[in-house]
């Protein structure tokens, strides 16, 4: 079966669509969709929409979890927080019904789908180094699982005698004895210097995984949230992809 995961949406329509029509084309059977779905950006309902008719999984994100208001904004930055006050003004009944049922981790055929790390995934911690990737090996058990959350796409193999280390490339196929810790990088927000959207494919028979980057129009995103008043900061940083 081929998946197709993405995360970290952030309200990013234009984005968005880029990548639900590049999944068509690469001829994905099953979306995963681990998160973050609005903040940053202006398309907050049109996203929630779009990801409710078009994911077979969808789990929560921490900006979620602010947006309808299950946690608190105060650990975020005056940018994140400005954008969340914002979303949680707009955010309309059926999307805050949606996302207030959305679970922080699933499993199934040996893959899992969890935001940010699957040790207490609830906790929103960062898994931006190897150390932190060789940790979180110890608390899932399948195969492979897949986070966001950082924004930027990686791959993390533990060999056969449980040593971590990183793939240079962007795909991989995960041979026997191996897992694999693959962040999907971001739809609506990219921080690897590269502003295009990015996603995951995963054949699940063969445990092949590649990152499919998409070119989208960013001047539609950047148009919406200067009419809305929206912080500059913002505005440009996706241009940027920072
Ligand atoms: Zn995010």
């Amino acid at each position: 079966m081929k998946y197709g995961i993405f995360s970290d949406i952030h309200s990013n329509l234009s984005a968005l669509e880029a990548v639900m029509a590049s999944m068509d084309n690469m001829g994905v059977e099953r979306r995963v969709c681990l998160g973050d779905l609005v903040g940053y950006c202006a398309d907050v309902n049109s996203c929630v929409d779009l990801v409710r008719k078009k994911s077979d999984i969808c789990i929560l994100g921490n900006h979620d979890s602010v947006a309808i208001r299950r946690e608190s904004s105060l650990h975020f930055n005056q940018y994140a927080r400005f954008a969340i006050d914002w979303t949680q003004q707009n955010l309309s009944k059926e999307s805050l019904d949606y996302m207030g049922k959305l679970p922080y981790i699933v499993e199934e055929n040996d893959l899992c789908f969890v935001h940010a790390s699957p040790k207490s995934p609830a906790d929103w911690s960062y898994v931006s180094s190897l150390d932190d990737a060789d940790d979180a090996f110890e608390y899932f058990s399948t195969k492979v699982c897949f986070v966001g959350h950082t924004h930027s796409p990686v791959i993390v193999v533990q060999d056969i005698k449980g040593l971590p280390f990183v793939i240079e490339e962007d795909s991989h196929c995960c041979r026997p004895g191996e897992r694999m810790l693959v962040n999907v990088g971001s739809v609506g927000q990219p921080r690897d210097r590269n502003p295009e959207s990015c996603w995951c494919l995963l054949d699940s028979e063969t445990f092949c995984v590649e990152f499919v980057r998409v070119p989208y129009d960013i001047s539609r995103t950047q148009d919406t949230m200067r009419k809305l008043g929206l912080p500059v900061f913002l505005i440009q940083r996706i241009a940027e992809g920072r």
